[in-house]
């Protein structure tokens, strides 16, 4: 039978099981968790992602400051609270939403960001971690690590899996091929410069899409049975949808559910997931804290 992935089920389930480590956290060592989200500018899509993070922090208990700089900071006004919060004992994790205005070198700055601090994982330490064998990032990033918990919750195998990314972001294509490699999966990468990509992504098992291109894995992509993991969010022009756009994946679902064995549906699969992983950084994150500074 066919599978529609439910993330939202299953962040609410990890929800659930954050709020609780986070009260016992509370009450036996009494430290909350504590996130600093810096945003700087006024795009509407990444004050949505901020406020949407903050109240989930709210859901579970964990501290939650956010800082608005105006779209015309210096990387001087944005380092300046990276560098305290990197010493405020209360913040177990910082993140700068991203992308930045484009005076702003987005390197420099998330370079700067302890490492222990990480939750986004993409200091470059932490990405280089990651590909490498044998090591441990302090933290994987959020939505990659959405889509391969999605998988481990949904019993779908990896090791030994043909996998198809598609997008070498590096928040999202790069590191996700990483997590599945070190899953013992065999992984392809399809980005803008690949020819005949439907040719590839027919030999998968799993497909994660995250090209940020509206329904452009189709049916006839997608070899019968496989599992494919949607990452993509955009909002398509749509005159009967309520307010004249609706929201799609990279996969086109009316066709990829006729075929594939489960698939993650856009709104309600990655994107709950992906807040999700970051609460549970920040709670790991405390956790790294107590440990240290109970030796
Ligand atoms: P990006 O634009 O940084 O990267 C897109 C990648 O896709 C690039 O590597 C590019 O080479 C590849 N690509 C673009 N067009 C392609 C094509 N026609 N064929 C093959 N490859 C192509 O985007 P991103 O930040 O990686 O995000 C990807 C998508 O995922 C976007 O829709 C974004 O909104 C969404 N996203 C969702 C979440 C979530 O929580 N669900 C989080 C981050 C990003």
């Amino acid at each position: 039978g066919f599978t529609c992935i439910d993330g939202k089920k299953e962040a609410k389930s990890i929800r659930d099981e954050i709020k609780i480590q986070v009260s016992r956290m509370a009450a036996s060592k009494n430290i909350v968790p504590g996130l600093a989200v810096i945003l700087v500018g006024d795009k509407e899509d990444s004050a949505s992602y901020v406020r949407n993070k903050k109240k989930a922090c709210e859901s579970v208990g964990i501290k939650s400051v956010d800082v608005c700089l105006p779209e015309d900071s210096s990387e001087e006004d944005v380092l300046k609270y990276v560098l305290s919060f990197n010493k405020d004992p209360s913040i177990h994790g910082i993140l700068v939403q991203l992308p930045l205005p484009s005076h702003l070198n987005e390197a420099n700055i998330l370079n700067k960001i302890i490492k222990e601090k990480d939750v986004d994982g993409f200091h470059p330490e932490n990405m280089g971690l990651l590909v490498m064998r044998g090591r441990e990032p302090y933290f994987v990033p959020c939505t990659p690590k959405g889509c391969i918990e999605l998988l481990h919750r949904y019993n779908v195998e990896i090791k030994g899996k043909r996998a198809v990314v598609i997008g070498r972001s590096n928040i999202v294509g790069l590191p996700v091929a990483h997590l599945l490699l070190n899953e013992d999966a065999t992984v392809t990468i399809i980005h803008s410069k690949t020819k005949n990509p439907e040719e590839i992504t027919r030999e998968a098992d799993i497909i994660i899409a995250a090209a940020g291109q509206p329904n452009m894995v189709r049916g006839s992509w997608i070899k019968p049975g496989a599992v494919v993991i949607d990452v993509g969010i955009n909002h398509i022009e749509d005159p009967n949808a309520p307010r004249g756009h609706r929201l799609v994946g990279d996969v086109c679902y009316e066709e990829a559910c006729k075929v594939a064995s489960a698939i993650t549906p856009v709104p309600g699969g990655v994107g709950p997931m992906t807040i999700a992983m970051l609460l549970s950084n920040t709670l790991s994150s405390a956790k790294k804290f107590i440990t240290s500074n109970d030796l």
